[in-house]
């Protein structure tokens, strides 16, 4: 080849690649800026960060307190750590010997608070992870104490436990002359299946195990029948377990297929506009609390830029430019309603933010109190196999898949939902939790108290309006105070429907005493130092431990 044909055939590569190019940027621009939107990334400096942790003197002046602020602290934790040891000795002595078994709690034990910390607290703040009973908004320990519940059974919980207990116990009662048949189906399915599709205005169901088997299979079907492979979904939110939709930290197993692109953004409109290579974008609606943000657990409190605004009308905006660009380009929309459904209306977030998905998913509180995943879809996007191709099918499978007693629970918790008493249970519930919120602010902010709480509807987050290292402790002033959180503490409270106003008011009560304490005890006075200054000590910390481990 001569010097011109090589040069004009380099040429005409480059003028090729220029539209590639352009997409990549694109693609580049539509990430969110942070680690979090970065999986391959964060996974790495997830390994990079060592472990260091506070001894005695550091746990309580990490933030360079006076010592009077320090002598106050010592004093509050060593009372909480008194009342502890009182009222949860049974519950406290079962957690640590059943943990050295549970893999879970071992786990969740460990990352309640930020890890510098969590040693110190874990063995002095024993609270127990197990309880025995539940009634109305009430779960008792193994102490026999009553606790408010705010753990919401991460989320299943809408109604209140008493319901569904009377589904589980119904469900049972109406399928156990089949027992645990699986493969042909008790009736009861086909009646479920119909008010699916009358609830989601779908075509067709299918029923999973959890969750996580739910969003696997929509976007099975979604990759199936687009012929796509990519999977677009949003910096923060979480969809279950799977691979696929976990591309960051917390995954071990590097993800190909997965988009990680910005919440609410023009730049990812463009993406979703040029490229042709995704199948379906993912969307799990109660990012619109915190659009871009991971959950916020109290593990990640290094201070208190924890953000959380839940805009119902620019989420609404998003949902209809994101329906409108699916349309456009034959992408798939999946409404992941696992967590939200039924809980924001009887027709979950579709009817709630008035957007039409391409397929829905379900699960938690679907099944009456038994576990379950569903996924609901018009026809075109559901079906497993193409008449044209006999060979060419979409396999999914599952043993458990409609256990006729979780088919039972499910009915058992469709057929009250759709009475009259219960559609009166949602008329007005976005107000009555909104005029609920405003009443725990005020107060808060009329006793002085730093905090704030952030809702939609009945899902609740806590902000933390001063700077400080400390902020984690409130979940243990809460505990003490007779309120159960789950373990990501205090950034998701979760409300079960059934909450009087007389039961509202005292959790307001608590939380406003635990605030009280916890400033009177001395966390958040904590100094001169701004969140951004916090951070830097954190880093400063971090990299004095990583590369000086000696100094430590
Ligand atoms: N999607 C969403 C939106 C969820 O909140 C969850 C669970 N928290 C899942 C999927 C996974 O469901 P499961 O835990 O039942 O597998």
């Amino acid at each position: 080849m001569d010097t011109l044909t090589l040069l004009a055939a380099g040429a005409f590569a480059s003028a090729a690649s220029l539209p590639k190019l352009k997409q990549r940027l694109e693609l580049s621009k539509a990430k969110h800026p942070s680690l979090r939107g970065h999986a391959r990334m964060s996974r790495q400096f997830a390994k990079w960060i060592p472990f260091w942790e506070y001894d005695e003197e550091r746990f309580f002046n990490s933030d360079g307190a006076p010592p009077e602020v320090v002598a106050r602290r010592q004093d509050g934790f060593r009372k909480l750590e008194a009342l502890y040891r009182e009222r949860f000795p049974k519950t406290a002595r079962f957690t640590a010997e059943a943990a050295e078994g549970i893999s879970d709690l071992q786990f969740t034990g460990t990352y309640r608070v930020p890890f510098q910390y969590s040693r110190y607290v874990r063995e002095r703040l024993r609270g127990g992870a197990f309880v025995s009973e539940s009634s109305g908004v009430f779960v008792k320990d193994l102490d026999g104490n009553q606790l408010i519940d705010l753990t919401g059974a991460y989320g299943v919980n809408v109604f209140g436990y008493d319901f569904y207990k009377e589904c589980v116990d119904q469900g049972i009662r109406q399928t156990h002359d089949l027992g645990p048949v699986l493969g042909p189906y008790h009736p009861l399915v086909a009646e479920n299946v119909s008010r699916l599709k009358g609830i989601s205005g779908m075509d067709e169901v299918s029923f999973h195990m959890s969750g996580t088997e739910a969003v696997m299979q929509a976007v099975r079907l979604a990759r199936y029948h687009s012929g796509r492979q990519k999977l677009v979904r949003f910096c923060g939110a979480y969809h279950g377990w799977w691979d696929d939709v976990q591309p960051g930290v917390g995954n071990p197993h590097p993800v190909k297929d997965t988009y990680t692109l910005k919440d609410m953004a023009p730049d990812t409109l463009r993406v979703l506009r040029t490229r042709r290579d995704i199948a379906c974008v993912l969307v799990n609606p109660l990012q619109a609390l915190h659009p871009n943000m991971n959950a916020p657990g109290d593990s990640m409190l290094i201070n208190s830029e924890r953000w959380a605004h839940f805009d119902k009308q620019a989420y609404t905006e998003w949902l209809q430019e994101l329906r409108e660009v699916c349309s456009e380009r034959g992408i798939a929309l999946i409404l992941d309603e696992v967590f939200l459904g039924f809980r924001l209306a009887l027709g979950g977030a579709q009817e709630f933010f008035g957007v039409q998905a391409d397929l829905v998913t379900y699960g938690k509180t679907l099944g009456g109190g038994l576990p379950v995943g569903a996924v609901c879809g018009k026809q075109r996007w559901m079906k497993r196999f193409r008449e044209d191709r006999p060979a060419d099918i979409c396999f999914a499978r599952g043993t458990f898949n409609s256990h006729p007693y979780v088919m039972g629970a499910m009915n058992a918790f469709l057929r009250r939902l759709e009475t009259p008493e219960f559609r009166e249970v949602y008329d007005g519930l976005e107000e009555l939790w909104n005029v609920r919120i405003r009443r725990l602010n005020d107060r808060l902010r009329s006793g002085g108290l730093p905090v704030d709480v952030v809702n939609m509807l009945s899902v609740c987050t806590l902000r933390y309006l001063r700077p400080s290292r400390y902020n984690w402790m409130l979940q243990y002033y809460l505990r003490a105070q007779g309120v159960a959180l789950s373990w990501v503490g205090t950034g998701r409270l979760i409300f079960s429907h059934n909450f009087t106003e007389t039961e509202f008011d005292e959790v307001l009560e608590r939380l406003v005493a635990a605030a009280r304490l916890m400033e009177q005890d001395g966390w958040w006075e904590s100094s001169q130092l701004d969140n951004k200054a916090i951070k830097r000590r954190v880093l400063r910390e971090m990299l004095s431990a990583r590369f000086l481990p000696a100094s430590r």
